[in-house]
């Protein structure tokens, strides 16, 4: 073994003499595995052992060529000089020469070594290798599955790592996980643009909605509810309690909330409307969608001022609260 080590030293000193380090490589199974998946984990997890990634450098049906994640040069896409480029010293290509390939014979798959040598050291961590980040279908499943419920990627990625379920540790970064979202988000748009899908959506949904467009094409307002909220509006028309909330949107148009109040003192959703500005053209556009969902023997209208002061003298200082902070409209 020693004298093979030493051979490999010598050959390697002599195709590569760049090569600084001879790496003690733990031995490759040659196989045979049951299929191409079995082969790339098989030889992830050696690499994994010794502290470098293995990336697929090309694949054909039958065969698959695997290299070392540090193997090739960075491209000078961008034509930098060696001056602009210092800002990319980062770079983890090192053209290392190691190199593996995997075939099929009848039904299994076995590896070859064609170069088992390296010419950088071990990473002590492995999360440097996008190889080692990656997760598995199941782990992905549930990433998506957490985004869905509109949980941020930082606490993904903390729920996944306090995870014990999973043999190895999770060496994913916030990056990964944002591109899983990411990805999943592109999918689940299906050719469409984020707002097309939302007016999709609601009708699909069969929710009660209504837009407006500017002369480019793009919404300048949109409004929507529930039929549950409509019903719900009909008989509690009493008081309404409004409020603009802000950086919801990267378009940065104000949301406009519309809630109602219970005789339980409890509040439901009346319906959301995304306005341009706030300017008086805007509320009147929302207020006319908003006065439609009331009951025709009950048309809304604005209270006196002394009126809303007698209704929170009856109905306790909660809702005055809510008062000072909010908008308020009281409909009578
Ligand atoms: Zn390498």
């Amino acid at each position: 073994m020693l004298v093979e080590l030493l051979y490999a030293r010598v050959i390697s000193c002599s195709l590569y003499p760049h090569i600084f380090r001879m790496l003690p490589l733990s031995e490759l199974s040659p196989g045979p595995f049951a299929s191409h998946d079995e082969l790339i984990a098989n030889l992830r997890g050696r690499a994994k052992l010794d502290g470098y990634g293995v990336s697929i450098a090309r694949s054909k049906p039958n065969v698959v060529y695997l290299a070392c994640d540090k193997g090739g040069l960075n491209r000078n896409n961008w034509k930098l000089t060696e001056e602009t480029r210092k800002r990319f010293t980062t770079s983890r290509r090192t053209n290392c020469p190691f190199s593996v390939v995997g075939r099929e014979r009848d039904g299994e798959w076995f590896l070859e070594v064609r170069n088992n040598l390296h010419n950088h050291p071990f990473s002590s961590d492995l999360s440097a290798h996008p190889s080692h980040r990656k997760l598995d279908q199941d782990q992905i499943a549930e990433v998506e599955a957490m985004s869905l419920a509109g949980i941020p990627t930082r606490n993904i990625l903390t729920a996944l790592r306090k995870k014990k379920t999973s043999n190895s540790k999770v060496l994913s970064t916030a990056r990964d996980i944002y591109n899983i979202t990411s990805r999943n988000k592109t999918k689940s748009l299906n050719g469409r643009t984020p707002i097309q899908t939302l007016l999709y959506e609601l009708q699909e949904a069969q929710s009660p909605c209504d837009f407006e467009l500017d002369m480019n094409g793009h919404i300048t307002h949109l409004f929507f509810t529930h039929e549950k909220s409509i019903s719900l509006i009909k008989q509690y028309h009493f008081t309404v309690l409004m409020d603009c909330t802000y950086k919801t949107n990267r378009f940065k148009l104000p949301l406009l909330n519309v809630v109602g109040i219970t005789p339980f003192y409890t509040t439901f959703f009346i319906c959301a409307v995304f306005i341009k500005a706030e300017k008086q053209d805007d509320y009147e556009w929302a207020l006319s969608r908003i006065a439609a969902l009331f009951d025709e023997n009950n048309p809304p209208k604005v209270s006196e001022f002394y009126f809303t002061l007698i209704f929170f003298f009856f109905f306790g200082f909660t809702q005055f609260f809510l008062f000072i902070n909010s908008s308020f409209v009281n409909f009578t």
